[in-house]
């Protein structure tokens, strides 16, 4: 049968990352002293033991907090050109009167009926839809080097590390364990349906981003960007009877574009230099 088109060609940011420890930690395991990656369902991959091939199951984990450390990178570099954005909080003072709301942001969605920032024109908010989606393939840690995994897995280093509070006579006070993991990573940000200078704003912030989850000013979550792309994926679908039903099989296309970011990125800086000229 011949393929069908079904799905229009997406656009999609591909961002290719290192990480030599990174901790995005989602919860404590239950009746245990250890924080964990919020774990997904188990994998089986095959690999070879001398001639023989073996069956073996792996763990897999979402990494978590990808789209919120691209939104913070974005609400600082617009804070950096002068731009006034949505904060991520709703509220301007806690309940002790403490100030939520830093200078040069206003309540996250407060624009959106009268000058819709940037920010919210991308990021959305609570009743208003996001432009962009964000998605990481689950990670998880195999050594065998013969290993082959049908589903799309991110292989990398996975461990426990056990931390001690110590008081000052080097009696521990309590100790617990956090799941981190280190290596290389990409994740992928849907931009179809963003305009070019929310493209471009959104490719400066992340050449520049560089945190991702706790414990950042003690030396973990600091991530380098080595490479990003702008890809055109288009996917294909066709039935494909298998005797009892129809097997969906997919043919992706992808076309990595170049002059487009270079333009969106030109777009952004004109953006940029519109709205000094309003203020
Ligand atoms: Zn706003």
């Amino acid at each position: 049968m011949k393929v069908i088109e079904l799905i229009n060609p997406s656009k999609i940011l591909r961002v290719y990352c290192y990480t030599p420890i990174s901790k995005p930690l989602n919860g404590s395991i239950p009746r245990s002293n250890t924080s964990h990656f919020l774990r997904l369902c188990p994998v089986e991959y095959t690999y070879k033991n001398g001639k023989e091939e073996k069956i073996a199951k792996t763990e897999t984990y979402l990494i978590k907090g990808i789209r919120g450390a691209v939104r913070h990178q974005v609400m600082k570099l617009c804070h950096s050109h002068g731009l006034e954005v949505c904060h991520t909080s709703d509220k301007e003072t806690d309940k002790h009167g403490n100030q939520l709301l830093p200078k040069g942001f206003h309540l996250i969605g407060s624009c959106k009926n009268t000058d819709e920032c940037i920010i919210h024109q991308v990021f959305g908010s609570k009743r208003s839809t996001s432009l962009i989606s964000v998605y990481a393939d689950p990670i998880t840690s195999i050594n065998h080097a013969t290993a082959r995994i049908s589903q799309n897995l991110q292989n990398v280093q996975i461990a426990t590390e056990h931390r001690m509070v110590q008081s000052y006579d080097g009696n521990s006070i309590q100790d617990f364990g956090e799941r981190y993991f280190s290596g290389e990573f990409y994740f992928e940000i849907d931009v179809t349906q963003c305009e070019k200078s929310q493209l471009g704003m959104l490719i400066e912030a992340i050449m520049n981003l560089h945190k991702l989850g706790g414990g950042f000013n003690s030396g973990y979550g600091h991530i380098r960007i080595q490479k990003f792309q702008l890809l055109y994926r288009s996917i294909a679908r066709n039935p494909e009877w298998d005797g009892d039903g129809f097997i969906v099989k997919e043919t992706v296309k992808e076309k990595v574009r170049k002059k487009e970011v270079l333009t969106s990125l030109k777009s952004w800086k004109e953006y940029l230099k519109e709205s000094s000229k309003c203020n």
